[in-house]
């Protein structure tokens, strides 16, 4: 893992983790129940393209894209904060 920074309250070692393990499945369009997955071929599918891991600082609160927590730690030590 790489050090996290709150760009808000400045934390730096607080911090709710969510790895993102998206399921992609197809619904029946009136029941809303599972009938199968997409698989790679799937041309009316484009693939997950969301954060793998968001990031919601246990102090503050804010929630965000693990890079915005990373960026905001590369910020500070440039900084010197
Ligand atoms: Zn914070």
């Amino acid at each position: 893992m790489e050090p996290y920074a709150c760009p808000s309250c400045r934390n730096k070692m607080r911090f709710h983790i969510l790895d993102q393990q998206p399921v992609s499945v197809k619904l029946n369009p009136q029941t809303g129940d599972v009938v199968g997955y997409i698989d790679e071929q799937d041309l009316m599918a484009q693939p997950y393209k969301g954060e793998k891991r968001l990031v919601q600082c246990a102090v503050c609160g804010l929630n965000g894209g693990e890079l915005l927590f990373v960026k905001a730690a590369q910020r500070s030590e440039f900084q010197g904060m």
